[in-house]
């Protein structure tokens, strides 16, 4: 008879919703927009500001623990709110994966290796920064990026001066990786510091957006991935984290190269709910709740999830009607260009 508060309204949230509910928990959603597609499956929703103190309070008395679907949540409401009621992940993996300079300092403190990277906070910084790194880089925002959104690449040091107008300080620069392949360790773990993580999906980006994760992952993933798994359960154990965690590598010809983390369930483990025995959103819900972790190992022979970015969701009479399809469409009103307004998984079994 627990209820799961969820900070967020997106899709990750109604899923988180819809997998609590089958455990029997119930979900109240705070959701800072009009439109949440959470709410659709969650018991409730609150439509609130973050810092309205008022309706925090009337949230943290609903609910016996929190977590949330997205780390761009303010920091400060909800320090505020793990005073009072239990949150999962914790404010420290909250802290860190929000901010790339720290994640980066983080994840090489416990040994993992980023990209050559340098902090960016003025115009002459980001010309040191390209003398000392080279390119090509990326120049990323060090904080609430997504999707590709808020970087910009330079060829060349002539697009200092364009990469600075489009992005500013304060940011990061980044040595562009030479990969093969990218993919991520999806991990969780418990309040008793359980984990398992699930194989790794092959994960292809387009226009900086996921188009879609393949399992299970070609040769040049598979041997890295026993390195990325280690290296993402300690970045778990050193945030004390409860719950899912996502970290994105590169597969190089030295071995994966951390990109970033995700203190979240993922849109590259969506996979999960039909081509593992136990879903991300599931095991998201058991971590946060002290439950005992489920089996993360995959069940089919083959698994793709592709995302239905912009209009590609008008295709789904087409995809309905596929075998061993799987559509989830995550009923927002509006498409637009980069929105992601569902995705499909093909099983072979
Ligand atoms: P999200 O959080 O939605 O995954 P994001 O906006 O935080 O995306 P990143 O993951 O940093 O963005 O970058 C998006 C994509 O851009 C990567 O998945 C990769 O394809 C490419 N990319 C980013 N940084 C680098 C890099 N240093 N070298 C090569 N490719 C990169
Ligand atoms: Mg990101
Ligand atoms: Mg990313």
């Amino acid at each position: 008879g627990s209820t799961i508060g969820i900070l967020g309204g997106g899709q990750l949230g109604r899923m988180i919703a819809s997998a609590a509910a089958d455990l029997g928990y119930r979900t109240h959603v705070l959701a800072p927009d009009r439109e949440s597609v959470a709410a659709q499956t969650a018991s409730s929703l609150t439509r609130a500001d973050y810092h309205n103190k008022v309706v925090l309070a009337d949230f943290a008395a609903q609910v016996d623990v929190v977590t949330y679907e997205f780390e761009n949540v303010a920091a400060g409401p909800v320090e505020w709110l793990a005073e009072r009621v239990p949150v999962y992940p914790g404010p420290k993996s909250l802290a860190v994966a929000q901010d790339r300079v720290k994640e980066k300092s983080f994840v090489e403190q416990v040994g993992g290796r980023p990209a050559r990277w340098q902090a960016v906070t003025s115009r002459e910084e980001l010309d040191a920064a390209i003398a000392a790194i080279g390119c090509p880089a990326v120049l990323k925002t060090t904080r609430f990026g997504y999707d590709g959104k808020g970087q910009a690449r330079l060829a060349s040091p002539t697009d200092a001066d364009a990469a600075w107008e489009a992005i500013g300080g304060p940011a990061v620069l980044e040595a562009f990786v030479e990969f093969s392949h990218e993919f991520s360790i999806v991990l969780v773990r418990g309040r008793d510091g359980a984990m398992t993580s699930y194989p790794p999906p092959w994960n292809e980006h387009r226009d900086g957006i996921l188009h879609r994760s393949t399992l299970p992952a070609p040769p040049e993933i598979a041997r890295q991935w026993t390195e990325a798994a280690a290296l993402t359960g300690r970045i778990a154990d050193a945030l004390d984290h409860v719950g899912v965690l996502t970290c994105e590598y590169f597969a190089s010809a030295d071995g994966p190269v951390f990109n970033e983390m995700a203190p979240r369930v993922h849109n590259s483990g969506h996979w999960t709910i039909e081509g593992a025995a136990t879903s991300q959103f599931a095991n998201h819900v058991r971590a946060i709740c002290g439950l005992p972790l489920g089996d993360t190992g995959l069940t089919a022979a083959q698994v793709a999830m592709e995302n239905l970015i912009g209009d590609e969701w008008e295709r789904w009479p087409e995809i309905v009607a596929e075998p061993d399809a799987y559509l989830h469409l995550y009923g927002k009103r509006e498409s637009r260009a980069g929105r992601k307004m569902g995705h499909v998984t093909r099983v072979t079994r």
